[in-house]
C-alpha cells in the first residue's frame, strides 16, 4: 500500500489535534479523510462508536466552503450540533425544529459555516439546490446511508432524493456513512448514491474482548442463573416481550439474591430513568430489558449480554452484544435460543409487506446460519459485515470446543444442482418440494418433475435440508436473492466438483421438528 494513500497528511493531523484534541485516528479514520480530501467519493461502513462524524468534520474544517450533512433524525443532529460547536466548528442545523432558518441562511451565503447539517426532506424541496448554488460547497456526508435502500433495514424515501441533489453539484465529493450494511445492503447504498465498488471503507468490526457463546435454551431461568453466578459484574439480559421481562427480572432476582431490574418501553418513565441510572452506576446490576434498552447508555463495564431468544438480525445482535466489554476487559455475549423463536419469526414473515418479505427473510436465514454454524461465530459475524477474519478466533465457543457435526456434503450437493437446475431463483420450500418429489402445481408447470434432481433427497434426509441450507448461506455458497430465491455463491462450484466438504451441526431431535414447521 502506498503512503500517500494511507498516511495522513500533516496538515489534516495537525488539524486532528488542534481541533478535536485527539493525538491520532482511529481504526481507518485516516484513510477516510484522505479520500474525501483528494475529493474520492467514498462509502464509510464502520461500527458505532467508531467516530465516522470526525471523516467529515475534520475535512470540513480543513477544506474551503461548508459540508452538508444529511442526517435522519433532528435528535441526533442537534447532538452532533452541540458536539461540533464545542469544538469551535462553525456548524448549523436547517430543520424544523430550528427557529434560526434566517441567520443560517444567511451565514451560509457568507461562506460562515463549515457544516450544515439537514434533513433528507430538504433534499427533496425544490429551491434548495438554488439555495446551496448560493456558496461554495466542499463536501456531502450522508449519514445512516443504509436509510437509501430497500434492502436495508430503515428505507426512507427522501434518502432516493439525495443522488440528483448530488449529481447536480458534480464537483462536490461525496461521503456516506454507516454502521450497519450488510454485503447487499452496501452494494445498493453504493449503487443509488453513486459510489464506486472501490470507493468502500470498512472495518473494525470485531471486538476481540467479547466471548460469543449461542446455545439451545432449555431452562433459561437455570442457564441464566448460572451465567450469573460465574459472571458477578454488571450484565444485561435481552429478552422479546415485556411480560417475559417482568418475569424474568423477578424470578432471576429471586434465584441469584443478586439487583436485577426490569426496563421497557411499557414502565413509567421514572421507573426507567430510575432502573437505568441505578444500573449505570452499579458494580453488579443485571438489567433484564427488551431492546428499547441500550441505545446511547454509557456503561463501559458491562461483563455480559445475554439473548433469550434470538434478536432481529445479525445486525442487532452485534450492536446489542458491543454493550459488553466496551471498556476492553473480558466480557461475555450469550445467546439462548429456541427453533421456536426461528419458527415465530418466519411466521411474522408472512404478515409483512410482500415487496419487504424477502430482505427480512434473508436477515433471519443469515441469522439462522450464526445459530446453527459449527464455524467460529466471530468470523461469520465478521464476514457479514464484510471483513475477511481469519477461520478461527479462539475465543468464541465453537473455537473452544468443537460442536457435533454430521457431514452432508452429498446431500449439499443434491441441494445445489436443484438451485441450478431450477434456474436459481427459488426458495427453499420449492426446492424442498422438488428435491423430495413433491409434485405440486408449481412443480409441474414448470417442469421440475421431469428434472434429475425430481425427489432425491430420502425422508430421513430432508430435515436436514433447511439447515443445510442456512449453513451454505452462511458460508457464502447459497446467495438470497432479492426476491427471496436462492442462488450458488461463489464457492458452490467446489462443492459440486466434489473438492470440498460440508458438515453441519448436528441438530437435536427435538428442534428438527419444530424446523420443519416453520418452513411450513
Ligand atoms: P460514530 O458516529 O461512528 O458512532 P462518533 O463519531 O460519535 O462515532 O464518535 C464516537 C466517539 O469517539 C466520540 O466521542 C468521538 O469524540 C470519539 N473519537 C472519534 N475519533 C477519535 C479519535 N481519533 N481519537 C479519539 N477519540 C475519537
Ligand atoms: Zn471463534
Amino acid at each position: 500500500m502506498p503512503d500517500s494513500i494511507h498516511a495522513p497528511t500533516d496538515a489534516a493531523l495537525a488539524k486532528l489535534k488542534a481541533v478535536f484534541g485527539f493525538a491520532d485516528f482511529r481504526g481507518r479514520q485516516a484513510e477516510v479523510v484522505e479520500r474525501v480530501l483528494a475529493g474520492r467519493p467514498t462509502l464509510a461502513v464502520m461500527p458505532t462508536g467508531a467516530g465516522k462524524s470526525l471523516t467529515y468534520q475534520l475535512p470540513a474544517v480543513m477544506l474551503e466552503g461548508t459540508c452538508v450533512v444529511i442526517s435522519p433524525l433532528i435528535a441526533l443532529m442537534h447532538d452532533q450540533l452541540r458536539a461540533a460547536r464545542a469544538n469551535g466548528i462553525r456548524a448549523a442545523t436547517l430543520t424544523s425544529a430550528d427557529a434560526d432558518w434566517r441567520e443560517t441562511q444567511d451565514a451560509f451565503r457568507r461562506g460562515e459555516l463549515d457544516l450544515l447539517y439537514v434533513a433528507p426532506e430538504r433534499a427533496s424541496q425544490s429551491g434548495f439546490r438554488e439555495f446551496l448554488s448560493a456558496a461554495p460547497l466542499c463536501l456531502f456526508a450522508v449519514d445512516e446511508a443504509h436509510c437509501v435502500s430497500e434492502w436495508g433495514h430503515d428505507f426512507r424515501p427522501d434518502y432516493r432524493m439525495l443522488r440528483p441533489l448530488m449529481d447536480a453539484f458534480p464537483h462536490v465529493p461525496r461521503l456516506a456513512l454507516t454502521a450497519t450494511a450488510d454485503r447487499q445492503t452496501r452494494s445498493d447504498v453504493m449503487g443509488q448514491l453513486g459510489i464506486p465498488a472501490d470507493g468502500l471503507v470498512l472495518a473494525g468490526f470485531d471486538r476481540p474482548n467479547i466471548r460469543y457463546a449461542i446455545r439451545h435454551r432449555d431452562n433459561p431461568l437455570r442457564q441464566l442463573a448460572n451465567l450469573m453466578a460465574a459472571e458477578p459484574g454488571p450484565g444485561i439480559v435481552y429478552a422479546l416481550t415485556r411480560r417475559k421481562v417482568e418475569e424474568l427480572a423477578e424470578k432471576l432476582g429471586a434465584a441469584t439474591g443478586r439487583p436485577v431490574l426490569p426496563y421497557h418501553a411499557g414502565l413509567d418513565a421514572e421507573v426507567r430513568a430510575a432502573n437505568q441510572s441505578s444500573f449505570v452506576a452499579s458494580e453488579d446490576t443485571v438489567m433484564v430489558a427488551t431492546v428499547a434498552f441500550g441505545m446511547g447508555i454509557d456503561k463501559p463495564d458491562v461483563r455480559f449480554v445475554a439473548h433469550v431468544g434470538v434478536p432481529k438480525s445479525i445486525e442487532g445482535y452485534y450492536q446489542e452484544t458491543g454493550r459488553a466489554g466496551r471498556d476492553g476487559d473480558p466480557a461475555q455475549a450469550v445467546m439462548f435460543w429456541g427453533a421456536g423463536d426461528f419458527a415465530t419469526a418466519r411466521q411474522r414473515l408472512a404478515e409483512i409487506d410482500e415487496a419487504r418479505r424477502g430482505a427480512e427473510r434473508a436477515r433471519l436465514d443469515a441469522l439462522a446460519g450464526l445459530v446453527e454454524t459449527a464455524e467460529c461465530r466471530r468470523a461469520i459475524l465478521l464476514r457479514h459485515f464484510g471483513e475477511d477474519p481469519p477461520a478461527a478466533c479462539g475465543n468464541c465457543d465453537n473455537c473452544i470446543e468443537q460442536p457435533a457435526v454430521t457431514d452432508v456434503t452429498e446431500l449439499a450437493r443434491k441441494l445445489l444442482s436443484a438451485v441450478y437446475r431450477t434456474g436459481q431463483s427459488f426458495g427453499m420450500g420449492h426446492l424442498q418440494k422438488v428435491l423430495t418429489g413433491v409434485e405440486d402445481e408449481r412443480v409441474r408447470q414448470r417442469g421440475h418433475d421431469r428434472l434429475s434432481v425430481f425427489g432425491i433427497v430420502e425422508a430421513d434426509e430432508a430435515p436436514l435440508l433447511q439447515p443445510l441450507a442456512r449453513a451454505l448461506q452462511a458460508r457464502g455458497e447459497l446467495i438470497a436473492t432479492e426476491h427471496g430465491g436462492l442462488a450458488l455463491g461463489g464457492a458452490a462450484r467446489a462443492i459440486l466438483k466434489g473438492e470440498s466438504n460440508v458438515q453441519i451441526v448436528v441438530p437435536p431431535k427435538r428442534e428438527r421438528k419444530g424446523r420443519r414447521n416453520a418452513a411450513a
